[in-house]
């Protein structure tokens, strides 16, 4: 297939080298022209927009940071719908809030292209390896149709419902991370403070009923776990401002639904502190750093 890709960030690249690999052909666009170059050297083909980049291809792809890079990279004056022909389907992988993903897609659907929200988790190793998981929004046949393509790219394409529910799922999913995972945090420095060693109590805790992926996999206390970001001054992995901009759109999403995210808001407001102390480029583990510096 001749796919046209938006966005060729930390995850789109690799996602687009994955696409390579599997004998696609690409056309490429990003605001950043090395980003752009990196890909060239590999063979694809640089569009001037992303009009340009949705002109002459099978299929878009888009992978950007945020809800209004989404909206003016689909419906801005040189944006994906100026260029598309009708019945090219578009996917949309960033992270953003459903409500935008749903209007995008409903305005595609007004000129004949169908667009799913396919956000994705595994973060930059899973893009890399190819294992992302694809929470996918929109119709079943529409599902189907770009199943195939989303397999090179990850292993998990898991129809979520309608269009916007995969945002929903992504953002969901994270909010109860990230509650975990302050948790996490404020039980082991706790029990570190009162007189535990952190291997013992964490070993207590994963056979015991306060266990979670944040404390058996991912623990954030140093020296617990080998091989994750805590052992590692809470480099790589997940940044906690991308950890944040989720935890953010759940806030948004959950004021628009009236539905009260009581820990939800607190665990936002922590990851703000945590960003305005300097620590947004760190793991989100790092969290622990809020309770093992008081
Ligand atoms: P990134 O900032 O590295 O990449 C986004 C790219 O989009 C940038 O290169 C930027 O120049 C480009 N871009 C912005 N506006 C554009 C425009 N108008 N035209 C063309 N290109 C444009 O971000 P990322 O880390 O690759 O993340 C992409 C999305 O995936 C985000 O929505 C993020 O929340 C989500 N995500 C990221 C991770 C992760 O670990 N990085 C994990 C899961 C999900």
């Amino acid at each position: 297939m001749k796919i046209g890709f938006i966005g060729l960030g930390h995850m789109g690249n690799p996602m687009c080298r994955n696409l390579l690999k599997h004998g696609h052909t690409l056309k490429v666009s990003d605001l950043v022209p090395e980003l752009v170059k990196k890909l060239t050297d590999l063979g694809c083909e640089a569009a001037s927009s992303p009009a340009d980049c949705a002109r002459g291809v099978q299929l878009v792809i888009t992978m950007l940071p945020s809800s209004p890079h989404v909206r003016s990279v689909y419906a801005g004056d040189n944006g994906v719908l100026k260029g598309v022909a009708p019945n090219i389907p578009l996917i949309d992988s960033s992270t953003i809030d459903p409500h935008t993903s749903r209007e995008v897609a409903w305005l595609a659907q007004a000129q004949g292209n169908v667009l799913v929200d396919a956000p994705v988790s595994g973060g930059v190793g899973g893009a890399e390896a190819g294992t992302l998981t694809f929470m996918v929004g929109g119709e079943a046949r529409d599902f189907e149709a770009v199943k195939a393509v989303l397999s090179c790219m990850g292993k998990n394409i898991v129809h979520c419902g309608a269009s916007g529910n995969g945002q929903v799922a992504k953002i969901c999913n994270n909010l109860m991370l990230a509650i975990e995972m302050i948790a996490t945090a404020e039980g082991m420095s706790l029990a570190v403070k009162l007189g535990m060693d952190p291997r013992v109590f964490a070993g207590i805790v994963n056979t015991s009923s306060g266990r979670c992926w944040s404390s058996d996999t991912y623990n954030p206390y140093p020296g617990v776990l080998e091989n994750v970001p805590s052992s590692r001054h809470y480099t790589g992995g997940f940044g906690s401002d991308l950890m944040l901009k989720d935890l953010t759109l759940v806030t948004d999403a959950a004021k628009s639904a009236r539905q009260p995210v009581m820990l939800g808001a607190i665990a936002q407001q922590l990851y703000q502190k945590h960003s305005v102390d300097g620590h947004g480029g760190l793991d989100f583990s790092s969290i622990i750093l809020q309770y093992l510096r008081t």
